[in-house]
């Protein structure tokens, strides 16, 4: 009987395992289509200065809803596609999206935020990648300070030769470049120095804890006084609750991120959302209102 059932769990194992397959083999054929098909979209999220209460940046985030498969979040195929060369056509169709809606918005009065946008480690790591940028900023007529790159740990520890050297090309053109959930991977502190750096973001997982945890609360403000230090703005990402979005302001800082002041929405949408912190138009200096 136990033979029985070992046979039967190893059946039942066997066909889990035919099951993801086969489900990551439909995941990477539907979305070779996606992009041909129109079937992705960019979201953005509002990220506000703490100081002026204003929207100066918005996070650029993909969005994939395939008839078959429904609603896919980027956290389940961005993966997929970094297995293969589908990230390159992926990453290509988010850059020109998202800057050909930096331009848009620049043609309208009122909101233009720098737009930042999530670049993986194989589509930087592409000879072409650099030129690619400067060919649609200028095909846009976008100037170069009005995006932002965001950069993960795992590329500025993969030991590219050249990293150095194009990152400080892109930063003295002008393009700001940020290190993406700062805290989750290899953390090391000489990063922050070694390469031409704009802009840390604090990690999700430290701002969670913030009320709770004392020792969250010190880490965040070593994080922040250390990229100070350096000269590098910070960015606190998913901010839910006034109590955090305080704490970080009183720590100093300088950009914040999160459900409470904005879920990623159509750009849109974005034109209708506040402009400008509730309560926070008092720091306004005069001359900008
Ligand atoms: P990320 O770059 O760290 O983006 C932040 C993620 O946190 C987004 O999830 C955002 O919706 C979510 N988030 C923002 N505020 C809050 C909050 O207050 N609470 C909670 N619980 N979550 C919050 P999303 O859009 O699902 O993206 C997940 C990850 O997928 C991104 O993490 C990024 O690594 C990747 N990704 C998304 N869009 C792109 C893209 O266009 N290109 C590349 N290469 N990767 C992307
Ligand atoms: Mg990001
Ligand atoms: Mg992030
Ligand atoms: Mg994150």
């Amino acid at each position: 009987e136990s033979k029985a059932r070992g046979r039967g769990s190893w059946c039942f194992f066997e066909s889990d395992m035919d099951e993801r397959l086969a489900e990551s083999l439909r995941l990477e054929s539907a979305l070779r289509q996606a992009v041909p098909r129109g079937e992705l979209r960019l979201h953005y999220q509002p990220i506000y200065s703490c100081s002026t209460g204003r929207m100066t940046k918005a996070e650029a985030l993909v969005r994939w809803e395939n008839p078959q498969l429904g609603w896919v979040p980027p956290g389940r195929f961005i993966p997929a596609a970094e297995e293969s060369s589908l990230i390159l056509e992926v990453g290509q169709w988010i850059l020109e999206e998202a800057i050909r809606q930096a331009a848009q918005w620049r043609a309208q009065p009122g909101l233009a935020p720098v737009v930042s946008i999530n670049v993986s480690v194989r589509q930087f790591a592409q000879p072409g990648f650099e030129s690619q940028v400067f060919a649609l900023l200028e095909r846009y007529g976008v100037p170069p300070a009005c995006i932002e790159l965001e950069l993960t740990e795992t590329l500025l520890a993969s030991d590219q030769e050249d990293l150095p050297a194009l990152l400080h090309r892109l930063h003295d053109a002008g393009v700001g470049l940020s290190l993406d959930d700062f805290g989750t991977g290899y953390s090391s502190l000489s990063y922050l120095s070694r390469f031409s750096l704009n802009t840390v973001k604090i990690d999700r997982s430290f701002v969670m804890g913030l009320q709770e945890s004392s020792r969250n609360h010190s880490l965040v403000r070593a994080i922040i006084s250390m990229a100070h230090s350096l000269h590098l703005n910070v960015v606190a990402e998913g901010v839910e609750t006034w109590r955090q979005y305080e704490i970080l302001k009183a720590e100093g800082c300088d950009y914040q991120q999160g459900y409470l002041l904005g879920r990623p929405m159509a750009a849109d949408q974005l034109r209708a959302h506040p402009q400008v912190l509730a309560g926070e138009e008092s720091n306004i200096p005069d001359a900008v209102i």
